[in-house]
Formats: C-alpha cells, structure tokens, sequence
C-alpha cells in the first residue's frame, strides 16, 4: 500500500477547509507520497518490532510495510524497507538477531512505504533487487491518472541494481528463496517471496490485512489481477503455511482464500451492474460492499472507493 500512514495526522491540518479543497490537497499530498507526507510524519515514535516466525525467519513491523528477513552464516536476506527516517533504527533492530551483513534487499513493489529506505542501504553496498517494472517507474516522475499530479522519480541510490522479468531464486542459508512476479494486481511490478524449506512467503502487497485493498491503477495495477493473484497465492499455500502480508499480522492460508472470495464477490457484481448499463458514477452508490464494511471496511480504502476502483479498472480494462 501507499497510502496507509499518516492519517490521523493529516486530517486535522484540513479542518475548516472547503470539502474540495480537502480533497484536491489530500490528492496532491498523497501523489507526493514519500515525500511530502513523510516529512509531516513524526517517526521518532516508531519503534521496530520483530517476530520470530522459525529459526531464520523473521518479520519486522515499525511504519510502512511488513519487513521479512532470512537470517544465517551466509548473510541476511531482507524484504522491504519501509521509511527512509526508519533505516537506523531498522539496521538496529536487525543487529540484535544477527550480527552478519544485509546482502541482499527485495522490492515486493515500488511504494515508498515498501521502498523508502533504498537509497540508506543502497549506500551501506546492500544489492537491491526487483521486478523490472519497479526500476523503470522509479527512474520517471509518476503521473495520479485521476487528478493529474505528478511524482518526482526517485533518486538514483534507490534503484534496484538487479530486476528481473519472471523470477528468480536465492540459495542462502540452506534455503531456496523464490522470488516470483505476480502480474499486474496491487500494481505491476508486484512479487511474492517464498522461503521454501521454511514454507513461508512475504506476499508484499499483493495480500493484505487492513480491509479493503489498495490497487494503484496508475502504477499498472488491476482489480482483476489483484483477484487472481489472490487465488494463485492460495493455491501455493497449505495449511500449515505462514504468509507476512504486506501490511497487518501474520496470516494463514484461509486469510487469503477469504480475502480472494470476498473481493470476488465485489467484483463479479460490480461487473454485473456495469453489464446490465449502470453507469460508472452510480456505482458506488449501489450497496455493493455494504456487507462487507464491518469487516474490511475500517482501513483507509472505504467501500465505495473500492467499489470505484473495481469498476474504473475494469472499464480500462474492457476499452
Ligand atoms: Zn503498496
């Protein structure tokens, strides 16, 4: 996600403003993502916290995206590196379970909650890695396809120094690390990270634990994708899989299957509604979600934003 911070601290700088000018700032700030609203962000209060998941294998939670770590006498593999003003702290807090270098970093994706602190390990000669994708759009100013504002492209210190376009595979500290591209989904350049032996998988993005999803259509993602990456995730896992998500606690195999028929349920209606002729701004109006606020709806992505998402992406999709 991109857009999951920050909020309470946002708001109230809006009060007392006119509903449009809320928005028309709340847009800019949020396409400035990483910069602006990291700025406003006071980090000195996040602590990093890190859970043992098996011998190896760990996930760090502090601001921004889960991290995941593979530890051991070859050196450390790391998933994820949340906010540039975290990196000491993150560096910290991985000292304390193994003194061996950061080898390697993986990108799951391109936002700055995932990807913020590139340039601070970049410069302690960590190799970054990523899909393709990941380094082509962080080399140009991003483009918010709804208000037209633009991004700044990222410094050079933050760009992966090795992509790829399928996957690939890490062989460290007795375990095989698959590194696999999952397709246009939360956005384009998405990959899921399986710890084999230890039949554990970082799933970035592309499984989430906040409510409803996040799917950044600008970046190249799709509703559609995100569905079916949802359902090809579950048909890797068993039941004694564990899966850091890119946001929220550790999960299991049900989580996903429930989050995959849920977002199904959405979708398939939504483009029912646009079959039978309801139009695109209608839509949300229709109670589509309403049953599923309670349980996804009390992350930022509100019922009738996601229910916009979904139809915005499948018209792009069916143009
Ligand atoms: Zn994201």
């Amino acid at each position: 996600m991109s857009r999951n911070f920050g909020y309470s601290n946002l708001y109230p700088t809006f009060n007392g403003k006119p509903k449009r000018m809320k928005k028309l700032v709340l847009s800019i700030i949020l396409v400035v993502l990483g910069t602006t609203v990291m700025a406003q962000q006071n980090f000195d209060n996040v602590s990093i916290e890190a859970e043992k998941i098996d011998d190896s294998v760990y996930m760090l939670k502090g601001a921004g995206g889960n991290i995941g770590l593979l530890t051991g006498p070859d050196g450390i593999i790391m998933i994820d590196d949340q906010f540039a003003p975290l990196s000491e702290k993150i560096k910290d807090a991985i000292r304390k379970l193994d003194q061996g270098n950061v080898r390697f970093l993986i990108n799951t994706h391109i936002h700055g909650d995932h990807s913020g602190g590139n340039e601070n390990f970049k410069r302690d000669g960590v190799t970054i890695v990523a899909h393709d994708n990941v380094r082509v759009r962080m080399m140009v100013e991003s483009v918010n396809e709804q208000t037209g504002q633009k991004g700044p492209a990222r410094a050079p210190d933050a760009w992966p120094v090795i992509t790829f376009t399928s996957d690939m595979k890490f062989h460290m500290n007795g375990q095989d690390v698959e590194v696999i591209h999952f397709p246009t989904g939360h956005t384009d350049g998405d990959v899921v990270i399986h710890f084999v032996q230890s039949n554990i998988y970082h799933a970035g993005d592309s499984f989430v634990r906040y409510g409803y999803p996040y799917i950044d259509l600008a970046n190249g993602g799709s509703v559609r994708g995100f569905i079916s990456n949802l359902e090809r995730l579950a048909s890797m896992l068993n039941d004694d899989s564990k899966v850091i998500p890119g946001h929220g606690e550790l999960a299991k195999k049900e989580d996903v299957v429930l989050l995959y028929s849920q977002l199904k349920d959405i979708y398939d209606q939504v483009v029912a509604a646009l079959k039978k002729g309801t139009k695109k701004e209608d839509i949300a109006n229709l109670p589509i979600a309403s049953k599923y606020d309670d349980i996804l709806g009390a992350g930022f992505v509100k019922g009738k934003d996601f229910v916009l998402t979904v139809a915005e992406s499948y018209l792009k999709e069916s143009r």
